[in-house]
């Protein structure tokens, strides 16, 4: 990965904000230069409408060494980042690290709902066989059930196709005091819509401003967006889809479709990069992670999310006046 994807923005420590860090993590970060944090994202929305905010700071999010985070305005080579990454660190390690970032999440999610002041969406976009599921499954394994809405975008209903293409996901975004995961997101609209040409290119084209809008209405109105990228290798998607046909517990998972749209690999690989480098804004950026390894996968997209909880600092609402000296009556 070139340097310019690793800029470090001006208020941002060099660190990133990272929070207990093992020395073996440093190590590992020493050698990720792929690394980057935008404290440029709280700056951008400072300001534009603090009242929607209800008087909180803006959030940045913080990006976990090994991550590549997009850098707005540039390009994003997909095939430059390498998708067998694992940042150094050690298998048996970050599987014990994961576990310890849960109990965090699960932590900040309780104060980010009973403040019921702000939102967290999270983005999960993938090729198929890329991880979604799993990393869903797994990462938000800790959450309280009823704090959290987990929505998976399929081929949209005859009703959805007659609204705007926003439409669907706008109303599944989270409510103030949750998080929203997207399984599958938006961004269909302009990676599975395009390669297969199911609408005019000027009307693809068009999306990303739209998309880019959509996402400026969210971060303004007190929802904090996190998209992530799983980046797997055509090599690896081969191996899944041969272990979902060897498996017959994974059948069900297995879509014949699947093979077809594995011949447009090279098609979908140029949807994602016009789509990350049109929409990785400062409000919203776009967050690359390696994937082929799930363990790893797993832990840095776990950290992210618990470090940019953190960072948004959700507060238990102020208790009555005089509530200790209250006695429950027989
Ligand atoms: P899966 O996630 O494997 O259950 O598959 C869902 C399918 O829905 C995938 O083949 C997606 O490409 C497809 N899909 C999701 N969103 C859209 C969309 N906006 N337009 C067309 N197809 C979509
Ligand atoms: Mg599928």
């Amino acid at each position: 990965m070139s340097k310019k994807h690793g800029k470090h923005l001006p208020g941002q420590s060099q660190d990133g904000g990272v929070t207990d860090a093992p020395d073996r993590h440093q190590a590992a970060r020493a050698r990720v230069p792929s690394t980057a944090v935008w404290a440029g994202a709280a700056d951008a929305i400072a300001g534009a409408v603090p009242a929607a905010l209800g008087g909180h700071r803006p959030a940045p999010i913080r990006v976990a060494p090994g991550i590549v985070a997009v850098e707005p305005g540039m390009r994003i080579d997909l095939t430059a980042v390498d998708a067998d990454a694992d940042g150094g660190l050690d298998k048996v390690w970050a599987k014990d690290a994961l576990g310890r970032e849960r109990e965090r999440i699960s932590a900040l999610q309780e104060r980010l709902y009973a403040e019921r002041a702000r939102s967290l969406l999270l983005v999960f976009q993938a090729i198929d066989t890329g991880g979604k599921d799993g990393t869903i499954r797994s990462v938000l394994k800790g959450v309280n059930p009823q704090g959290c809405t987990v929505s998976s975008f399929k081929v949209p209903s005859s009703d959805e196709l007659d609204h705007d293409f926003l439409w669907r996901y706008h109303a599944k975004t989270p409510g103030r005091g949750m998080i929203g995961v997207f399984n599958r997101s938006h961004y269909e609209d302009v990676l599975v819509v395009r390669v297969k040409e199911l609408v005019p290119d000027p009307v693809w084209q068009g999306r990303y401003r739209l998309i880019n809008d959509f996402e400026r209405l969210l971060t303004e109105s007190g929802t904090v967006v996190i998209k992530f990228f799983l980046h797997i290798s055509r090599d690896e998607q081969k191996k899944r889809l041969e272990a979902r046909i060897a498996d017959p517990e994974k059948h069900w998972k297995f879509d014949p479709a699947d093979l077809v749209e594995r011949k447009a690999w090279d098609a979908y690989q140029q949807a994602f990069a016009d789509a990350l480098s049109q929409c990785s804004t400062p409000r919203a950026p776009w967050l690359v992670v390696p994937a082929n390894h799930k363990w790893f996968r797993n832990y840095v997209i776990a950290r992210t999310i618990a470090d940019t909880l953190e960072a948004m600092d959700p507060r238990f609402p102020k208790a009555a006046k005089g509530i200790a000296d209250l006695k429950v009556p027989n």
